[in-house]
């Protein structure tokens, strides 16, 4: 278990799903309103980010992809708790969220997910992107241990904002330890119920990610901080030159996320 998943003590939630999600996804992603960058950037040829996604179905698969992971999971989970005599506390979890206040990564596809939604609603803003890059410099550069600051999708009333296409880690960690327990910097006595499906599935999803948009292979996934990961994303979806832009700058944040979490 890594430094995340030990500072993260196996926390997400699991509120019940939204009736709107349904016809959300159904909805065509084609016609995203971008509240900036409007113009394609980049002196390249070619389709930006967002067209090269478009036109390989690459959002859509990825999100139906990362749900199915979530909810395989939570399956195994479910049972290995029925086996077990226990309760897992997030399944009707009305506690404050301490697990969305935690080091969190994601995959760079996962980021892809959140951004294609933040821009399909509007929420791409001067602002979001600034509070992206203070989260992800955060998350950088503290103490894992001691890292406590809200996710930037973690909404006034305790809810994820991208419930739907929510990172692997958020929707695949359960506790059963007391929920109130989550938010107690100080506890000890938090008991995840670390599933092995968020680690090895993703990671395949992430390389044939990597390998329809011919990004370079590293030696290790695409994956870094949350935040980094969407605020990369955002910055190149209308980028000509995105294969540039996000090879140059992924492999960086990534070993930064790998420092930190070490
Ligand atoms: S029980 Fe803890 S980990 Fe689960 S949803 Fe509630 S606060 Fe998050
Ligand atoms: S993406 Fe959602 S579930 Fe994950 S940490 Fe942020 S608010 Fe919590």
């Amino acid at each position: 278990m890594d430094a995340e998943a030990r500072s993260r003590l196996g926390a997400r939630r699991v509120p019940p799903v939204r009736r709107d999600s349904v016809a959300r996804v159904a909805r065509t992603r084609a016609k995203r309103r971008p509240a900036i960058e409007a113009e394609p950037l980049g002196p390249e040829p070619g389709p930006t980010f967002a067209e090269e996604l478009e036109r390989q179905g690459l959002v859509e698969a990825t999100v139906q992809r990362t749900r199915a992971v979530i909810a395989h999971s939570n399956a195994a989970a479910v049972e290995h708790a029925r086996v077990n005599l226990k309760v897992i506390s997030c399944l009707d979890c009305r506690a404050p969220k301490g697990c969305c206040w935690l080091v969190t990564g994601a995959y760079l596809h996962e980021g892809v997910a959140i951004a294609a939604r933040l821009i399909d609603e509007g929420r791409d803003t001067p602002e979001l992107r600034q509070a992206l890059g203070t989260a992800a410099h955060e998350m950088e550069t503290s103490d894992t241990m001691s890292y406590r600051r809200p996710c930037v999708f973690l909404g006034p009333d305790d809810r994820c904002t991208v419930y739907e296409d929510r990172p692997s880690v958020c929707g695949a960690h359960l506790v059963t330890s007391p929920a109130m327990a989550c938010s107690d910097s100080t506890a000890t006595t938090v008991s995840a119920l670390v599933g092995t499906l968020h680690t090895e599935t993703p990671r395949q999803v992430a390389e044939q990610f990597r390998a329809s948009l011919s990004l370079p292979p590293l030696d290790i996934p695409y994956r870094g901080a949350l935040p980094r990961m969407v605020l990369l994303c955002l910055e190149a979806w209308h980028r000509r030159d995105h294969l540039r832009s996000l090879a140059g700058r992924v492999r960086p944040a990534v070993h930064r996320y790998r420092w930190a979490i070490r």
